[in-house]
């Protein structure tokens, strides 16, 4: 997608903070964090949102959320707690139209979200 901003980071022309990728996935870190650690991992494939998801990409989704585990480990969170996240269109406050699933953590979060 030419004009989606994750798109460009996965095809390198905008370079954000990586802290993970593999194959299938990108990690980096989110430009206005609302946590100590907030890392966004997405598909490297353009999906808009979680509505578009299909069967044949649940292994995908799979990949993002092991993906977040091993961000957690890294960053020093995964014992004390983090929380992961997907906002599915504008009620939700999805903003950017790329599937991504958000990874907070190094504070407490609290609960229910706004
Ligand atoms: P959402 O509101 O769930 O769509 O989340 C989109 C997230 O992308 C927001 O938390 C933004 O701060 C983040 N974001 C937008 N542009 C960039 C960028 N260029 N680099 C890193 N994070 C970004």
């Amino acid at each position: 997608m030419a004009d989606c901003v994750f798109c460009k980071m996965v095809a390198g022309e905008i370079n954000p903070d990586v802290v993970y990728e593999d194959e299938e996935v990108l990690a980096f870190r989110d430009v206005n964090p609302q946590a100590p650690v907030h890392v966004l991992v997405v598909p490297r494939r353009h999906i808009a949102t979680l509505n578009d998801v299909t069967e044949a990409e649940a292994p995908l989704i799979g990949r993002l959320y092991l993906a977040a585990k091993t961000v957690a480990e890294h960053e020093g969170i995964a014992e004390r707690g983090y929380r992961t996240l997907i906002n599915c269109n504008p009620e939700a406050g999805q903003s950017v139209f790329h599937l991504h699933l958000h990874v907070l953590g190094g504070r407490p979060m609290h609960w229910p979200p706004g």
